[in-house]
């Protein structure tokens, strides 16, 4: 098979190619992705793939936005050299056998309320790189256990790409970008603006403790308003490790969060800095 980087004709020393691993439905989230990325290449591909591996049995997998046209005129606007968007029979062959394990990490925080959810990220993406051949990739730092995933496939199994993270696109008002929202009625938008208020107020705090309690509090607040937020996790964690921090912890951790509102799951994070 051809790779993306054969078919743009980027030989030995023809310029280097950045991919933006997405699954459609783009929104300014990936437009910045995509702008990130031509900062590091000369050309940018951006894959759009609905991976049914990462999706639990009762997840989304089926009513996932999916907005073709759209997309494809959005990587036009931005100049995106190549579109990869496989039909999930190409992907996966029906007798496949062999996929990537995320490890003991893909079983926490995140990962423990999707079950399989990082195997079936790292195997596509490892698929992505293999079928693209690029030098860079571009991840948002808004799934942040799935960026601090992929840096971890990198580096032990030796895989050829650079990571690059971007930084988490919002809406004015706080919500954090995302293929979901579109689910989210007025009224549930009103409950989901809990999840980055609470991530703000906490990153005000320095010490674990006061990081939680404050952050915890907006989502207790939430939790009764209607329609209610109802949490699945608040966790401070360690940026490359994703193990809970406690309170000798120094420097930058993670306030991650993630809730339902509605019928739909969000998730949200921030760098905090920690200091005694
Ligand atoms: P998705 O299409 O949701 O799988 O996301 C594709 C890529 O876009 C992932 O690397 C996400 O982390 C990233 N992304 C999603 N939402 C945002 C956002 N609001 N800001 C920045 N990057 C994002």
């Amino acid at each position: 098979m051809l790779s993306a980087r054969a078919a743009l004709g980027i030989g030995p020393g023809a310029g280097t190619l950045a991919l933006v691993p997405t699954m459609g439905a783009l929104h300014e989230g990936h437009r910045s992705l995509i702008r990130l990325a031509r900062e590091h290449a000369d050309h940018v591909a951006v894959s759009i793939f609905v991976n049914p591996l990462q999706f639990g049995p009762n997840e989304d997998f089926s009513r996932y936005p999916r907005t073709f046209d759209a997309d494809l005129e959005v990587c036009a606007a931005e100049g995106v050299s190549l579109v990869f968007a496989p039909a999930a029979e190409e992907m996966y062959l029906p007798d496949r056998q062999v996929s990537v394990s995320s490890g003991q990490m893909g079983t926490i925080v995140e990962g423990s309320f999707r079950p399989g959810h990082f195997d079936g990220v790292l195997t596509v993406v490892l698929k992505l790189f293999n079928l693209v051949q690029p030098d860079t990739a571009v991840f948002g730092q808004k799934d942040a256990q799935q960026l601090a995933m992929i840096r971890r496939m990198v580096a032990d199994l030796n895989v050829p790409v650079t990571v690059v993270g971007a930084p988490t696109v919002r809406e004015p008002d706080g919500l954090a970008l995302s293929s979901r929202n579109r689910y989210l009625s007025p009224a549930d938008r009103v409950t989901a603006l809990a999840l980055s208020a609470a991530l703000r107020e906490g990153a005000r705090h320095a010490r674990p403790a006061e990081i939680l309690r404050a952050a915890g509090a907006v989502l207790d607040e939430a939790a009764q308003a209607e329609p209610p937020l109802v949490l699945d996790y608040l966790s401070l964690v360690d940026p490359a490790t994703f193990t809970a921090v406690g309170d000798d912890h120094q420097g930058e951790a993670i306030l991650a969060v993630a809730a339902r509102v509605g019928g739909t799951r969000l998730i949200d994070n921030v760098i905090v800095t920690l200091t005694h």
